[in-house]
């Protein structure tokens, strides 16, 4: 087991003052994410929803449990009495899901819009203008068991910080220029590689995995 892993936290924690951390744990075991639990840390990410819910079941129930990568409609059901915030929704269909999930649970569930800002084909998300149709579209705004609290983004995975600079600050302006219409209060970007850069450009959450649990 690894002896750096609160001390890790504690150093993230003083780069990022007021910025929410999200301790993303996938792939790890569950001594691991005790020890990061023992260190004081809630805020448990995860992208694989059979994961998320197998170690739900075995930590202590005041986690609170993010769900990170893609959902599939199928999943939801799972996660739904639980999760704390899903940052991937991205598209109208799995979020009606969420909202019938929601209702058999009696909760509103909290959720980000997930965006593509990064330039490879693979990753996930809408686009600018997908977003802003979906916003005013009535199907969405009708649903009444999910609350949409923000954005999230991941950029592009390159050492050329300057562009991965520009694609959070992208994300940055359309997250200000929807903020207070839409009562977002949280902006989902920056992981191990590019955290700081992320909150320079206005993060308000960063989702850290392999920086917490390094040996060094
Ligand atoms: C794995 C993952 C992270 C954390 O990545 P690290 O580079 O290990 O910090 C953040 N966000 C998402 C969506 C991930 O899948």
């Amino acid at each position: 087991m690894s002896h750096s892993i609160c001390k890790n936290i504690k150093q993230i924690e003083q780069e990022i003052g007021n910025t929410q951390l999200v301790v993303v744990s996938k792939y790890r075991s569950l001594p691991e994410l005790q020890e990061v639990y023992d260190c004081g840390h809630r805020h448990f990410g995860e992208n694989r929803v059979q994961e998320l819910t197998s170690k739900y079941e075995n930590l202590p129930k005041d986690i609170q449990w993010h769900l990170i990568g893609h959902l599939q409609s199928n999943k939801v059901k799972y996660i739904a009495p639980f999760v704390y915030l899903i940052h991937s929704i991205d598209s109208l269909k799995l979020l009606k899901e969420v909202d019938k999930e929601g209702k058999k649970h009696q909760r509103v569930i909290p959720f980000l819009f997930q965006l593509h800002i990064a330039q490879e084909e693979t990753k996930f998300g809408l686009s600018e203008t997908e977003l802003l149709e979906l916003l005013q579209d009535p199907e969405y705004t009708s649903l009444l068991q999910v609350s949409c609290k923000g954005l999230m983004g991941m950029a592009s995975n390159t050492e050329d910080i300057n562009h991965v600079k520009k694609e959070f600050e992208f994300l940055n302006s359309l997250y200000l220029k929807l903020k207070d219409q839409y009562n977002f209060d949280t902006l989902s970007m920056g992981m191990s590689g590019d955290y700081l850069t992320a909150i320079d450009a206005g993060s308000t959450v960063i989702r850290v995995g392999s920086k917490v649990f390094s040996d060094h």
